[in-house]
C-alpha cells in the first residue's frame, strides 16, 4: 500500500500521532490530570453505562475507549455499569451481548460489573430524604399536565397545585406509590427544585413513575422506577466514579446533576459530569431505536447483521476489534459535534487487515481454463507468501494444474485499450504459478464464455519469465480439481444517503440501499479456506477481505466479504497533501 505522508512529514507529526495513537491528549484527559494535580480527586475511576435495550454500536466503541483509556492511562479503573431503569424495553439477551463486545474489543473491567437496578433502595432511601428536607413531592397531575407547566426556554413554569404539601404528606403518598396503591401515570414523584428557574431542565424534574411491569433482576419487586437524571449520577456517587463522562446532549442536565448530589450533601469528591462529542458517520445510522426497527422490521437478518453498525455485525463481517479501538483513537474526542466520513473508518479497516490478513485465492465468478500443455492428472504444487507485508507469516502451498478456475471478468474477447488480463494471444501470469498464453476460447449458444483455452511456459514455474519479458497483467486463480465450493455474501453500505435521518418529514428507511446484499454461490476457492478460522480475516487477492460467517459447515462455507481493496480515503488524502483538490 502507498505510504499516507512522506518520511520527512511523518517526523514532524510524531509526537502528535503518538499522543493520537494512545487516544489521551485532548480536554477530557486534561480536566482528569487537573484533578488529579490539585488533589480533588485520588485515583480516578470512570463508567460505562449501557442501557440493556439493544446491542452496542461504533458510537458506544467511543465511549468504551474514552473511559477505558481514560482510567488505564491515569491508574485508575472504568466500571461497567448496566443503566437499566426501564424495565420495558431491557433484558437479559442485551446484558449478555454487551458483555461480550466489551470483551471483544479488549477491555476488562474486572470485578466491576454493576447494575443501577442494584441501586433501587439506596435511590429509594434518598428520595425519602428528600421528600423530608422538602425537596421533593409527588404530584398528580397527568404527564401532559407537567409537561404543559414547565414552560419552555421562553416562558417559565407554573407550580403544581399539589407542590406545597407538607413533607409528611409526601412521604406517606410516596411510600403508598412504592406499596403499589396507585396506578400507572396517576401520580410521579418529582423534585422541588424552581419552576421559574432559566434551566428547563431545573424546574422540578420528575424522579420517579409508576410502571407496573416486572423487571428482568428486580422481578415484581418495583413498581416505581426512576428517571435516567435521578439514578444516573447517584449511581456514580456509590461507586465512587470520579469522572462521569457522557454526550454533548447531558451538558445541560449537569446543572441537575449537581442538584442532586448537593441536595443529597453526598461526601467530596462527588463525581464530575464532562461532555464529549458523539461520534457520527456518513451513510450509518447509530441511534439503538432505529437499529432496533431495522432488526424488528426485517430490513436486516438481526442485530448482527454484517450490513449493521453495531459491534456484533461487525465482528461477524470480520471487522477487527483492533481496527475499530483504532480509529476510536484516532478521532479523538472534542466538543463539538463533527461527522465522521464513513471511508476513513474503512481505511483504517484496511490498514489493520492489510497488516495481518492471510492472503488466499477465490474465485467467485468462476470460468474454466484450460492449459493444453499441461499433462492430464498432473499437480504442481507452488509457494505463495501467507502474507506479503509480514514475512514471519511464512508461506502456504497451492496446487496448480491443468485444469483451472479463474474470474469470468478476467477475460475479453475484444479486449479494450490498455488491457492486461486475459484475451486471445495476451500472455498473463497467474499468481505465485506462471505464466499462459490465451490460445482460443468456447462460447455456449446463448454466446456465454464456457472455457478459456491456454498454454503455459513451463519455464516461467513460480510466475517469472526466464528471459525477463515483461508480463503486466496478474490473476488470481485455483485449481479446479482442488478448489472448495462457497457461498459469498458481499456486502454494501445499508444506506445509499450520507445522512439517512437527516431529510425533514422524511423515514430513514426510504433511504435503505436495496443492493447491500448480495449472494454468490458456486464461488471457487483454494483448498486451505476449507479450513478457515472463525474470527480470521484472509485477504482474497484481488478482491478485498472475506471471514467465514457462523453459518459456514464444512460442506457448505459461507464467506463474508468485509470490504473491498479500494481505498477512497487514502486516495482523497494523498490529494489533499500533494494540494492537488
Ligand atoms: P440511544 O441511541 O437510544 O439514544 P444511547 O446510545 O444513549 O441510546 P446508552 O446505552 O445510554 O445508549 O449509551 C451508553 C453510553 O454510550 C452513554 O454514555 C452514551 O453517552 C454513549 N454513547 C451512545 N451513543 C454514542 C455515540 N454515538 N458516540 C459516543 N458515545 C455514545
Ligand atoms: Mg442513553
Amino acid at each position: 500500500m502507498q505510504p499516507l505522508m512522506s518520511e520527512p512529514e511523518r517526523e514532524h507529526t510524531a509526537t502528535k500521532a503518538s499522543s493520537e495513537e494512545e487516544g489521551v491528549g485532548h480536554f477530557v484527559a486534561e480536566a482528569i490530570e487537573e484533578d488529579l494535580r490539585s488533589g480533588r480527586v485520588r485515583e480516578v475511576v470512570t463508567r460505562f453505562p449501557p442501557e440493556p435495550n439493544g446491542y452496542l454500536h461504533i458510537g458506544h466503541a467511543k465511549s468504551i475507549v474514552l473511559n477505558f483509556t481514560m482510567a488505564e492511562r491515569f491508574g485508575g479503573r472504568c466500571h461497567l455499569r448496566f443503566d437499566d431503569t426501564n424495565p420495558l424495553t431491557e433484558n437479559q439477551e442485551f446484558v449478555e451481548a454487551i458483555r461480550r463486545d466489551v470483551r471483544w474489543l479488549g477491555f476488562d473491567w474486572g470485578e466491576h460489573e454493576y447494575f443501577a437496578s442494584d441501586y433501587f433502595e439506596q435511590l429509594y432511601d434518598w428520595a425519602e430524604r428528600l421528600v423530608r428536607a422538602g425537596k421533593a413531592y409527588v404530584d398528580h397531575q397527568s404527564e401532559a399536565e407537567i409537561r404543559a407547566g414547565r414552560g419552555d426556554y421562553y416562558r417559565p413554569g407554573t407550580d403544581s397545585p399539589y407542590r406545597s404539601r407538607s413533607p409528611e404528606e409526601n412521604l406517606e403518598l410516596l411510600r403508598r406509590m412504592r406499596a403499589g396503591e396507585f396506578e400507572e401515570g396517576e401520580c410521579v414523584l418529582r423534585a422541588r427544585i424552581d419552576m421559574r428557574s432559566p434551566d428547563v431542565n431545573l424546574r422540578d424534574p420528575i424522579m420517579y413513575r409508576i410502571r407496573k411491569v416486572p423487571h428482568h433482576r428486580t422481578g415484581d419487586a418495583w413498581c416505581i422506577y426512576p428517571m435516567y437524571d435521578w439514578a444516573h449520577g447517584q449511581s456514580d456517587a456509590i461507586e465512587g466514579v470520579t469522572h462521569s463522562l457522557c454526550t454533548l446532549e447531558f451538558r445541560h442536565h449537569r446543572p441537575l446533576y449537581e442538584w442532586f448530589l448537593e441536595a443529597l450533601g453526598l461526601p467530596e469528591p462527588r463525581p464530575r459530569q464532562i461532555e464529549f462529542a458523539r461520534l457520527n458517520m456518513t451513510y450509518t445510522v447509530l441511534s439503538k431505536r432505529r437499529l432496533q426497527q431495522l432488526v424488528e422490521g426485517g430490513h436486516v437478518r438481526g442485530w448482527d447483521d454484517p450490513r449493521m453498525p453495531t459491534l456484533a455485525g461487525m465482528r461477524r463481517r470480520g471487522v477487527p476489534a483492533e481496527a475499530i479501538v483504532r480509529f476510536c483513537r484516532q478521532i479523538g474526542v472534542a466538543k463539538r459535534d463533527t461527522v465522521e466520513d464513513v471511508a476513513r473508518f474503512e481505511h483504517v479497516v484496511r490498514e489493520v487487515l492489510n497488516a495481518r490478513a492471510p492472503r488466499a485465492m477465490a474465485v467467485l465468478r468462476p470460468v474454466r481454463l484450460v492449459i493444453e500443455n499441461f499433462p492430464e492428472g498432473h499437480v504442481e504444487w507452488f509457494e505463495a507468501p501467507v502474507n506479503p507485508e509480514d514475512p514471519s507469516a511464512g508461506t502456504r502451498k497451492v496446487p496448480f494444474s491443468r485444469v483451472l478456475y479463474v474470474e469470468r471478468d478476467d477475460f475479453r474477447e475484444t479486449p479494450p485499450r490498455k488491457w492486461f488480463r486475459l484475451a486471445p494471444g495476451r500472455e498473463v501470469r497467474l499468481r505465485a504459478a506462471a505464466l499462459v498464453t490465451c490460445t482460443g476460447f468456447e462460447k455456449d449458444a446463448e454466446g456465454n464464455l464456457t472455457e478459456i483455452r491456454c498454454v503455459w511456459d513451463p519455464a516461467s514455474r513460480g510466475g517469472n519469465a526466464p528471459d525477463g519479458r515483461k508480463v503486466r497483467g496478474t490473476l488470481h486463480w485455483v485449481s479446479a480439481a482442488h478448489a472448495v465450493d462457497a457461498e459469498v455474501r458481499l456486502y454494501d453500505r445499508l444506506f445509499r444517503d450520507p445522512d439517512p435521518c437527516g431529510h425533514e418529514g422524511r423515514d430513514f428507511l426510504e433511504f435503505l440501499n436495496p443492493d447491500s446484499l448480495q449472494v454468490l454461490r458456486g464461488c471457487k476457492l483454494e483448498p486451505s479456506l476449507a479450513e478457515a478460522a472463525e474470527g480470521v480475516t484472509y485477504q482474497f487477492e484481488r478482491l478485498g477481505y472475506f471471514c467465514p460467517d457462523p453459518d459456514s459447515r464444512p460442506d457448505a462455507l459461507v464467506f463474508n466479504r468485509t470490504i473491498t481493496l479500494r481505498d477512497s480515503w487514502a486516495k482523497l488524502e494523498k490529494k489533499l497533501r500533494s494540494g492537488k483538490h
